[in-house]
C-alpha cells in the first residue's frame, strides 16, 4: 500500500527546520514551516499548495520571501496557517514590497491565510494578487476542534505548545488509502477512468457492497469492485514537533497528537546535560523528544532543529534521542 505522501526533511539538523510531504501521484505538496528553503528547487515549492507554521521566529518563517516571488507566477490559492497574530506578520511581510505592477491582468494568484488558536481556526483573511494583495477578511473554515484542514484524502490536526508564544505542532492523517489493481480492472473488462475516483471515495465514506457504480453506460456494484480491483489500507501519519518547553502541559498535547503515529520530526535542541538551557530558551531536549517519541508509541523518529552549540559533536543529540526512543545506535 503505497502512501499518499512522501514526507522529507528539507534541510539538516543544524540548519532552519522544516517538512515537504510531496504528493506522489499528484503536482503538489504542503509544508510544516517555512524557514530557509533553497534546497527545494522551484518546481518543488510552485507545487506547495498549503503551509502550515509553527510560528513566526525567523527560523520557521523566513522563507516566506522566495515562496511568495515563486507563487505571482501561478493561478489559484496558496493556503498559510499559523498561530494567533499571524494574518498580521504575512501581511507585514506583503506590504514591505511595491506592487504597482499588479493588476487584473496579472496571474490570480490568492493568499488564503487562517489562524489556529489550538482548538480551532479563528481568523481568515485573503490577499490576492490582481488586487495588489490588498487584505480582504475572509470567513475561516468551520472544521472539527483540533483540525487546522481537512479535505477528502486527508487531515492535518494541530496542538498549540507553549514555546514562550503559541507553537503549532502538526499531525497530518492521510483518511483510509484505496489503490487500483490495474489486473483485477483488466479482469473485470473495466476501463480506467474517473468514475475509479468515486469508487474509492465511495469505499473511504463506507458505502454499502450494493452501491451502484457508473461507468460510462453501465452501472457495477461496489462491492464486486472492491473484492477484484480495489486495496484498502490504514492511512499514514506523520508529526511534526518543533520549538516547545519540556512541560508537563506540552508532553500531554504532544502525546495526544502524536499517538500511534507512523512517523515523526521531533526538535532535539539541547543534550539533558542542558536542560535548565533548553527550559530557559522554551525548547525540548533530546533526550525528551526521544521519550515523547517512545511513549507515543510512533514508529520511527527523526531529531531535527539542533542548536550550533553542538556543532563540534555534531552527532550528540541525535545519538541522545536515539538512545531514549529506544532505536538501535
Ligand atoms: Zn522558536
Ligand atoms: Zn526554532
Amino acid at each position: 500500500m503505497s502512501p499518499l505522501v512522501q514526507p522529507r526533511l528539507i534541510n539538516g539538523p543544524y540548519d532552519d527546520p522544516g517538512l515537504i510531504l510531496d504528493f506522489r501521484h499528484a503536482r503538489r505538496a504542503i509544508l510544516f514551516d517555512l524557514g530557509d528553503n533553497h534546497a527545494l528547487s522551484a518546481r518543488e515549492l510552485t507545487r506547495v499548495s498549503h503551509v502550515f507554521v509553527s510560528h513566526a521566529h525567523m527560523d520557521h518563517f523566513g522563507g516566506f520571501d522566495r515562496l511568495l516571488r515563486l507563487s505571482l507566477h501561478r493561478d489559484g490559492p496558496l493556503s498559510l496557517s499559523g498561530p494567533p497574530g499571524f494574518i498580521e506578520r504575512v501581511e507585514h511581510r506583503i506590504r514591505s514590497y511595491t506592487w504597482n505592477l499588479l493588476d487584473e491582468r496579472s496571474a490570480d494568484c490568492v493568499l488564503a491565510v487562517a489562524e489556529f488558536d489550538g482548538t480551532a481556526l479563528i481568523r481568515a483573511a485573503r490577499f490576492p494578487a490582481r488586487r495588489a494583495f490588498a487584505r480582504e477578511d475572509a470567513t475561516p473554515p468551520d472544521l472539527r476542534p483540533g483540525l487546522v484542514h481537512d479535505e477528502a484524502a486527508l487531515f492535518i490536526a494541530s496542538a498549540a505548545l507553549d514555546h514562550g508564544i503559541p507553537s503549532l505542532a502538526f499531525r497530518l492523517q492521510e483518511r483510509m488509502r484505496v489503490n487500483v489493481h490495474r489486473d483485477g480492472l483488466a479482469a473485470l473488462g473495466l476501463p480506467v477512468g474517473p468514475w475509479l475516483n468515486v469508487a474509492k471515495a465511495a469505499v473511504r465514506e463506507g458505502a454499502a457492497d450494493d452501491t451502484p457504480i457508473v461507468i460510462g453506460e453501465a452501472s457495477i456494484p461496489l462491492g464486486r469492485i472492491r473484492e477484484h480491483a480495489l486495496a484498502v489500507g490504514p492511512g499514514q501519519s506523520v508529526a511534526y514537533v518543533v520549538d516547545a518547553l519540556g512541560s508537563p502541559a506540552n508532553e500531554a498535547a504532544i502525546l495526544d497528537l502524536a499517538r500511534n503515529a507512523d512517523q515523526i520530526f521531533i526538535e532535539a535542541a539541547f543534550l539533558d546535560e542542558d536542560r535548565d538551557i533548553a527550559a530557559a530558551r522554551r525548547h525540548l531536549t533530546a533526550g525528551q523528544a526521544g521519550r515523547l517519541a517512545r511513549r507515543a508509541g510512533v514508529r520511527r523518529m527523526t531529531p531535527l532543529h539542533h542548536s550550533p552549540r553542538y556543532l563540534d559533536r555534531p552527532d550528540a543529540l541525535r545519538l541522545e534521542a536515539e538512545a531514549a526512543f529506544g532505536s538501535e545506535p
